[in-house]
């Protein structure tokens, strides 16, 4: 079970965006990293194409799991994230205050839903 996914709050703890925040868009399981919306952006051109306009578009850059960690939708802290088995199977809690990380995100999940 991954401990950061899609949706997820995270804050950034090391490099050019060191306490910057922002929710996970992708996680990219293979590089280890993930890509997270207003965080690590880099401008990029784009070139016309048809109807559409050319420009520079900002996109976010992957970054590594390794150098993020989960914002606590319980406790609203930085935390490291254990996994636990109960009896609905394995759940993420927040190493601070023991809760589950992931009761908002499924709530979001579900009006997500078509
Ligand atoms: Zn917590």
């Amino acid at each position: 079970m991954q401990k950061i996914l899609k949706n997820d709050e995270v804050k950034v703890m090391v490099g050019k965006d060191k306490g910057k925040t922002g929710v996970v868009e992708k996680v990219l399981i293979d590089r280890g990293s993930a890509l997270i919306i207003g965080v690590n952006m880099y401008k990029r051109h784009i070139r016309r194409m048809g109807e559409m306009e050319g420009g520079i578009i900002d996109l976010p850059k992957p970054i590594k799991l390794s150098n993020i960690q989960l914002i606590c939708p319980n406790c609203n802290k930085t935390t490291r994230v254990g996994i636990e088995s109960n009896k609905d199977g394995k759940i993420r809690i927040c190493k601070k205050c023991k809760k589950d990380v992931s009761i908002k995100k499924t709530e979001n999940k579900k009006k997500e839903t078509k």
